[in-house]
């Protein structure tokens, strides 16, 4: 087989490749001087800049563009809206705990600015759904505090029933956060039939810059106390200069992304031609999740005698980029706290690969992926594709 020229990358839940019209925009306001909070033109020009990002982010996520605050990307925006204190019709809100799922992101797991004695957490089904029988039961006695659940999985792509827990969180006092950050340009984004208080996004995900994204809340006059406190920027919700090319960058993603929440059409065809093939070279191949409904970009899978660990390096060898869990945690692959809240034993959780497609992926990169999986499986478990399912 003659060798491929390109490199596959196919870790899209870990970044998105740049888009091309992102970088042009980065480069002309890289090209600008100027603070958004001056008063002269230069400032004037960025501050116009900031705000027709604003705008784009909001209709990402169907809000008024006064309910987007900039951070620096989900982890800070998680951070943010993790917190007992909120400003509700200019009034502080105090929130008594912090009810999380077991699959959330590190940034969510740990608690932000509750106290650990306050953090509660929520367990899964195994297919990695939140047990909203258990939510239920936890918050109805409660004094007002806060639930946060992920829009969809990093790792599985298992999207959450956010629309159940908005009700649960509504009919008993709570506030709702939804940390979307994978959601973002794959799912659509509705926050009024969520009945979420605030979200998270993060531009990497979905073509923008990293080091940018934002807390976005349903209504201007119920949101999260400020992380960064400092000059006023962001109406007070977030101090520090902005970054204004990365700003500028997310916006002009975020449009695209909105575009796409309803023209990736490409990608569930290459998610369910990925599965088959990954099931004719092995029959016993796992895929995580796969009952329920996931992100049309995310296989998580395993094959029962291979490790995760020493195919990233076999797949890296062949230049193409997977993962293993989730990529924040990367570096070293320890078993994923979301495969063992799904019941998976740590022997196979340590097998979980994840494949995650997005606006730039072909069906040459998954022929691709195909192409050399059999021969990695051979040389790492040579039974795994003779055995039946
Ligand atoms: N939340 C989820 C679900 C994520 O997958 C990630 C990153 O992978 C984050 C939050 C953190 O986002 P950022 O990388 O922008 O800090």
């Amino acid at each position: 087989m003659p060798r491929r020229s390109e490199p596959i990358y196919l870790d899209y839940n870990a970044g998105a490749p740049l888009r091309p019209a992102v970088r042009e925009s980065m480069i002309e306001v890289l090209n600008d001087t100027g603070n958004a909070s001056s008063v002269h033109s230069d400032g004037r020009r960025a501050r116009g800049r900031i705000e027709a990002a604003r705008e784009k982010v909001a209709r990402l996520c169907g809000v008024q563009s006064r309910s987007v605050t900039f951070v620096s990307g989900g982890t800070e925006g998680n951070m943010m809206a993790l917190t007992p204190v909120w400003q509700a019709q200019g009034a502080p809100v105090y929130l008594e705990k912090l009810f999380r799922s077991a699959i959330e992101h590190p940034s969510v797991v740990t608690g932000g600015r509750f106290a650990v004695s306050k953090q509660l957490v929520v367990p899964v089904d195994s297919d990695g759904v939140v047990r909203i029988d258990v939510l239920r039961d936890s918050v109805c006695d409660e004094e007002p505090s806060l639930i946060s659940v992920m829009a969809a999985n990093n790792e599985t792509g298992v999207i959450q029933p956010l629309a159940e827990i908005g009700a649960i969180a509504q009919e008993h006092g709570h506030f709702f956060h939804v940390d979307a950050v994978q959601a973002a340009g794959r799912l659509e984004i509705d926050m009024d039939a969520w009945q979420a208080d605030a979200l998270t996004i993060s531009a990497h995900k979905f073509g923008g810059p990293q080091g940018i994204g934002s807390v976005v809340v349903r209504s201007a006059a119920k949101t999260p106390s400020a992380l960064m406190v400092g000059g006023g920027q962001e109406s007070w919700r977030r101090g520090g200069t902005e970054n204004v090319a990365a700003i500028a960058g997310f916006g002009v993603a975020a449009d695209a992304a909105l575009e796409e929440t309803a023209n990736l059409r490409h990608v569930p065809e290459l998610k369910t031609r990925l599965e088959k093939g990954l099931r004719a070279i092995c029959p016993t191949t796992v895929v995580f999740g796969e009952k329920r409904e996931r992100l049309a970009n995310t296989c998580c899978f395993a094959v029962p005698g291979i490790s995760a660990e020493t195919a990233l390096i076999a797949l890296d060898l062949e230049r193409v980029s997977v993962s293993s869990g989730s990529a924040c945690s990367s570096g070293k692959v320890s078993v994923s706290h979301v495969l063992t809240a799904m019941g998976v034993e740590d022997d196979f959780a340590r097998c979980a690969l994840r494949i995650s497609m997005g606006w730039n992926t072909t069906r040459a990169d998954i022929e691709g992926f195909l192409d050399v999986w059999p021969g990695i499986v051979d040389r790492l478990n040579p039974d795994a594709r003779h055995k039946a399912a």
